[in-house]
Parts: C-alpha cells; sequence; structure tokens
C-alpha cells in the first residue's frame, strides 16, 4: 500500500506523530523524520532502523522557511523523492481570550498553520514534478466546534481546514491529494493525567464512550496516505468516536 514510498512527518518522534511514523513503517514506507529535538528523533529513527526501516532524522522548526527548505532537501537527497507529508507539528498555548497574550496566539498560529503552509509549499514543489503525492493535515475536533479556552488553537486548526481545502483544488492537476484528519479526544500523556472522573465525563460526551488513541489517528492517516484513498480529496476526516458529526 505504501511500500517504498517516502514519508515526511513533522512533529514525529512523539505522541501521535511517532504512531503516524510506525504505522506508515510497518508498512514499509521510508521515513523522514522531522522534530526540533534532534537527540530524541535520532533515537526514534535508531530504533525505526533496528527494526528494518529506511529512515532519516532531520531536526527542522516548521516555522523557520529554511529549516522547511532544509528538512526537503535532505528527504530528497537520502530516498530521491517525497511521497507522503503529514502536517503533524502541532502546540497549545491555552488561556481564556480577554486574558490571550499576543505571543501565545502568535506561536500557536505560527506552528499550527503557518508551519502547514511552509512545509506544503516546499513539499510540493517536489511532488509537482513526480506528478503524484499525499499531504495529511492533522487537524482537530475543537477546529469543528470551539473550544473555551483554546481561540488561537481554534482558529489555528479550522485555518488549516481552509488551507486543506485550498490546496487540494489547486494540487489535484498534479495528482496530489491533500486532506485532513480532525482527531478527537486521545489518550495521551496529557489525558492520562486527568482524575478518573474528568476522563469518565469526557468519554460520556462520546458516543463510542472512550477517548481515541493514538493507533486510531495512525491507521487514519495510512489509509489517507495509500493508493486506497485515490479519489478523496479536500475532505476533513473526524476520527473521534462520533463527539462530533
Ligand atoms: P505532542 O505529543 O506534543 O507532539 C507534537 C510534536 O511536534 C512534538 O514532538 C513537538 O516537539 C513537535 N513540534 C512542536 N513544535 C514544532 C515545530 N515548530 N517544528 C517541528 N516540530 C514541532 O502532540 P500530539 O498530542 O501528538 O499532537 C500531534 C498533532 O495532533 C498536533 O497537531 C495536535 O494539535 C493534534 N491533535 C492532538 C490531539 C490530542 O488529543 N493529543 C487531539 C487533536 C489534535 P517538542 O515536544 O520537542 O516541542
Amino acid at each position: 500500500m505504501v511500500r517504498d514510498r517516502v514519508a515526511l512527518i513533522t512533529g514525529a518522534s512523539r505522541g501521535i506523530g511517532r504512531s503516524i511514523a510506525l504505522a506508515l513503517a510497518a508498512q514499509g514506507a521510508k521515513i523522514v523524520a522531522v522534530d526540533v529535538d534532534l537527540q530524541v528523533t535520532e533515537e526514534f529513527v535508531a530504533e525505526l532502523k533496528a527494526a528494518g526501516t529506511d529512515a532519516i532524522a532531520v531536526q527542522g522548526n516548521v516555522t523557520v522557511t529554511a529549516d522547511v527548505e532544509q528538512m526537503v532537501k535532505a528527504g530528497k537527497e537520502a530516498f530521491g523523492r517525497i511521497d507522503i507529508l503529514v502536517n503533524n507539528a502541532g502546540i497549545t498555548r491555552d488561556g481564556l481570550l480577554m486574558r490571550m497574550k499576543d505571543e501565545d496566539w502568535d506561536a500557536v498560529l505560527d506552528v499550527n498553520l503557518k508551519g502547514a503552509f511552509l512545509c506544503t509549499r516546499a513539499v510540493s514543489r517536489v511532488m509537482s514534478k513526480q506528478r503524484s503525492g499525499r499531504i495529511i493535515n492533522i487537524a482537530s475536533i475543537v477546529g469543528q466546534m470551539g473550544n473555551a479556552g483554546q481561540a488561537n488553537y481554534c482558529a489555528s486548526k479550522a485555518g488549516l481546514m481552509g488551507l486543506t481545502r485550498s490546496n487540494a483544488r489547486e494540487l489535484a492537476v498534479r495528482n496530489i491529494t491533500v486532506n485532513a484528519v480532525a482527531p478527537g479526544f486521545i489518550a495521551t500523556a496529557m489525558t492520562d493525567a486527568l482524575p478518573e472522573d474528568k476522563r469518565l465525563a469526557l468519554a460520556n460526551q462520546i458516543p463510542l464512550a472512550r477517548l481515541g488513541s493514538a493507533d486510531d489517528i495512525a491507521n487514519t492517516v495510512l489509509f489517507l496516505a495509500s493508493d486506497n484513498s485515490g479519489y478523496i480529496t479536500g475532505q476533513v476526516l473526524g476520527v473521534n468516536g462520533g463527539m462530533y458529526m
């Protein structure tokens, strides 16, 4: 399905990005793992290589144009092409609207939205020459529903969905599909730390009555990265247990 395809994943060494990299690697993809912390990324790539995956670690900040150009160059030099881009790097800087600092607004919009724009712009040049590609943006359910205390984050993720649709229309002529995955509440270190009653209250709002897992997201990305999704573009696929429909 994705055997020998080259996948560049941002924010690859932790959390959901790591699960996405592992899922693509398990199906034979070659991995360009991008993250801000080189040591952690190199350790992850060593794990991938030990399991037989072709992979490289690239240190890069998705908000810096020169870093983005460098990560794409490194991927091309190592593997000759880039078939799959997963814009996964993301941050939160939560706070109530009236107290939100300018720098918290800017930081979140920079990483979550501008970062995806910069990476897509750079990778789409490579994919355009190849006349094929898959771009998958990791958005969020709160970009669809809103969430008190997350004006910056919700705006960035809603913007990412608009970017997805616009890029899908522009790049279709080059046989490049662009889709977004909008995760609901995913069990992570953050949600693990919640008291049991809070976790239950959260699960009660979800028709499937459980938090999602990073693997739920990774499996959806795997589908969108594969040949099986060739006629799907410009879509936002909710992976949220039915919490938003
Ligand atoms: P995470 O564990 O914090 O991982 C995010 C990764 O992105 C980290 O490795 C982080 O590196 C990296 N990163 C941050 N800023 C970066 C930058 N400027 N350039 C390159 N890499 C950068 O987050 P996660 O929970 O796995 O989330 C992954 C994606 O899913 C995000 O886009 C998030 O918004 C989205 N999402 C998550 C959930 C959830 O419940 N977890 C729900 C909906 C959507 P450092 O840690 O070293 O800074």
